[in-house]
């Protein structure tokens, strides 16, 4: 096709002769504008379009390839006007005839000719009797004898990995790639188009930052990766490609370590003092993880490089006691401690809770929350209410808006972030790179599947509470069909009778058009007559700031029994008295979302029930993983399954993971490539620390772009 093989990965699309100004057009609104861009694609998955056995054989339904002789050919008119081939197997001349029928394509009878030879692939539909096949691919195989031989070569597999079909065999009689779609170009022009690409493509160009598998050139790969002879070869190309991308990866948390490690940060160094006081005043005693993931991070506190660790529990197994004495050992050594709370809801919840703890210490804490409606900065300040500008250390508790760094003390010398699968690595990011370099904590009871912690906390360190406190109620977790409601009623009834207190989650605030999911406004009504004894509160994230502590503190006193709300109570929520968790269309929440809900329960002594209520039907594949919930209470288990059923990309969520797009998301978690590339990473910074020899520069620049002192919101 082309002549010399010239192009590399960076050639401008604009300058390729063979791209028309429209499609340019097209290739550029979708951000792609060089030759690499385009072969980057990666097929979204491939078609196999090997030719089929004979018509005889062949079935309703069917997708198939034919190699069909043109018999007659013309426009015709029913409800719409088409353009219709007749056409039959030349190895059965007197066998039945496919109708092959284009719509809205009239360019094709410009084409196609009577007695032509083609290659069509489609669905086969028996109509009135007859085959046809609707808008079917196509390939003209001109010179009848070649194209049966290589017909007959492709359906066995015949060209070698790395060698590019004939040029007639891009969209049929082969596997055929299939792209998620570029707006203004079909399908067939897009693989036409990475063909030439592949053909034109300067064999010994530089692709990558650093070549992974050098044993297996990048040129070859990508025409397996988008023309692959079989499909023990495009997996071999897609291993490839996912190695590169997954090392990329584990190279920027290897490099990301390395910096934390790498900049003078605070020591603190304590007597305790304040820790003391306060586990000694506390009507329980800490379990021993708690107890070590304290020392663990009284010892890192003590170095010289900034900490930078991740405290891993399962929900209620007590993380924010650890946290507090971590706060308070900052505090102790002169510094202001910060804690980052997802919600509104839970920073007014830790505020509180420690100004309790804390009531007989001389220490001061300060809240500091943003409403979402509103950007104002609500300060309230217990013991005293005395200045902002103030500096002297305390312990300093809100949302986000901490994240700013004009909220940002200067004093700063831990930052907590709790529930840190709320908030994304660039937030964590910025904290551990801001000014001071402060110690940070992050938090999160959303287990993550072991395998791919490496990827999203391996620049961590990370100390896990392995145990619960003893002394809690048993949960009970119960799948039930809105059916049972009388009996859920009569239940429920009998818990807040007992003294206890309920939450009633439902998916939506309002009732919506769009769904037939409960909502929470509809909710509260409905339990105000199903009990009309019964205090109910509602809670939900369109009420501003101070409505919703006003709820809160209700529920936590127990003045309010029964708790309607949305999932803002999804996490950290900690309201000891409450023993029931009702989850309507349970079916509609993600699995960990529902083991986070249902934590929010079982955090007293007495014996606690979640109740999801759904309505899908037995064999529905929703029903799975309510069933899951059902048979566990380990969120690494649940961690464990959820990935299981929905796979890595959707497990994790490419924003709050930090992972960006995935290209090849169904090896994300696969553990021996995350070691292959985690070690290879391992290997380079310690050959060459500094990444300055050559072979290194390109990698060398893109950590450089890397943002340090982020501070941009
Ligand atoms: P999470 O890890 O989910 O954030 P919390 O820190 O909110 O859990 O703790 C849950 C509840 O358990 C709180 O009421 C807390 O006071 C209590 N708690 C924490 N540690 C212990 C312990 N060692 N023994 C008994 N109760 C504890
Ligand atoms: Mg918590």
């Amino acid at each position: 096709m082309e002549s010399t093989p010239t192009l590399l990965p960076t050639t401008a699309l604009e300058d390729l002769p063979f791209i028309s100004p429209r499609e340019l057009k097209a290739l550029h609104a979708s951000s792609l504008t060089t030759v690499g861009d385009l072969l980057r694609i990666v097929p979204r998955r491939y078609e196999d379009r090997r030719t089929s056995p004979p018509l005889s054989s062949l079935a309703n339904g069917e997708y198939v390839c034919l190699q069909l002789r043109i018999y007659s050919a013309g426009w015709r008119i029913s409800y719409k006007r088409y353009y219709e081939l007749s056409a039959g197997e030349d190895q059965h001349p007197q066998g039945p005839r496919v109708l092959l029928r284009w719509f809205n394509m009239p360019y094709v009878a410009k084409f196609l000719a009577v007695g032509m030879l083609l290659s069509v692939y489609g669905k086969l539909r028996s109509v009135s009797g007859k085959w046809t096949i609707c808008n079917p691919d196509f390939e003209i195989l001109d010179d009848t004898e070649q194209a049966g031989v290589r017909l007959a070569a492709a359906a066995m597999g015949e060209s070698a990995p790395g060698t590019l079909p004939a040029p007639q065999f891009i969209h049929t009689g082969r596997i055929v790639p299939i792209y998620r779609s570029v707006a203004g170009i079909s399908a067939r022009a897009m693989r036409t188009l990475v063909y030439r690409l592949l053909a034109a493509l300067n064999p010994d160009s530089v692709w990558e930052d650093y070549d992974t598998a050098p044993s297996y050139p990048m040129a070859c790969a990508l025409r397996d990766l988008h023309f692959p002879a079989d499909e023990a070869t495009s997996h071999k190309a897609r291993l490839r490609f996912a190695l590169s991308e997954c090392f990329a990866r584990q190279f920027a948390v290897v490099w990301r370590r390395k910096q934390t490690k790498a900049h003078h940060g605070q020591i603190t160094a304590t007597t305790n003092y304040y820790c003391k006081e306060l586990l000694e005043s506390l009507p329980f005693s800490l379990t021993a993880a708690q107890l070590r993931c304290i020392e663990e991070i009284r010892t890192d506190m003590a170095q010289p490089t900034p900490m930078n660790r991740l405290l891993q529990g399962d929900v209620g197994s007590g993380k924010t006691l650890v946290a507090l004495c971590a706060m308070l050992m900052c505090f102790e050594s002169g510094k202001t401690a910060a804690l980052i709370a997802p919600t509104q809801i839970l920073a007014e919840q830790h505020y509180r809770n420690f100004c309790r703890l804390l009531r007989s210490m001389d220490i001061r804490i300060s809240l500091r929350t943003s409403d979402r409606s509103d950007d104002s900065v609500i300060q309230l300040d217990y013991p005293d209410q005395s200045a902002r500008q103030d500096t002297s250390p305390r312990l300093l508790i809100g949302t986000h808006t901490l994240l700013f760094p004009k909220n940002r003390p200067t004093n700063l010398g831990l930052a907590v972030i709790d529930e840190q699968h709320k908030f994304g690595v660039a937030q964590r990011e910025r904290f551990i790179r801001s000014g001071n370099h402060p110690d940070v904590l992050v938090m999160t009871a959303t287990p993550i599947p072991r395998t791919l912690t490496l990827t999203i906390y391996g620049d961590l360190d990370v100390s896990v509470i392995d145990e619960l406190p003893a002394g809690r109620g048993e949960v009970t977790t119960a799948l039930r069909n809105p059916r049972h409601m009388k009996r859920i009623i009569s239940f429920l009834h009998a818990e807040l009778a007992a003294g206890h207190q309920a939450y009633v989650v439902s998916p939506l605030i309002e009732k919506s058009e769009a769904s037939d999911r409960a909502s929470a406004i509809a909710e509260q009504l409905r339990w105000r007559e199903l009990l009309p004894d019964a205090t109910i509160g509602l809670l939900h994230g369109h009420m501003n700031a101070q409505e919703k502590d006003a709820v809160m503190s209700s529920f936590r006193s127990g003045d309010i029994q029964l708790l309607v709300a949305t999932t803002v109570v999804e996490v950290g929520v900690d309201v000891p008295n409450a023993t029931v968790m009702l989850i309507n269309d349970a079916d509609s929440f993600g699995l960990s979302q529902l083991h986070q809900l249902r934590g929010r329960i079982g955090r007293g002594s007495q014996k606690s029930y979640c109740i999801l209520l759904s309505s899908v039907p037995a064999n529905d594949p929703a029903r799975e993983k309510l069933e899951i919930l059902c048979n566990s209470t380990n969120g690494f288990e649940i961690a464990e399954q959820d990935l299981r059923l929905r796979g890595p990309g959707d497990v994790l969520g490419t924003a709050q993971s930090g992972l960006g797009a995935v290209q090849f998301p169904e090896w994300l978690a696969d553990t021996r490539l995350i070691y292959r590339a985690d070690k290879l990473a391992s290997s380079i910074l310690q050959q060459d620390p500094t990444l300055s020899m050559p072979a290194h520069a390109a990698l060398r620049r893109r950590m450089q772009d890397f943002p340090d002192e982020s501070v941009t919101s």
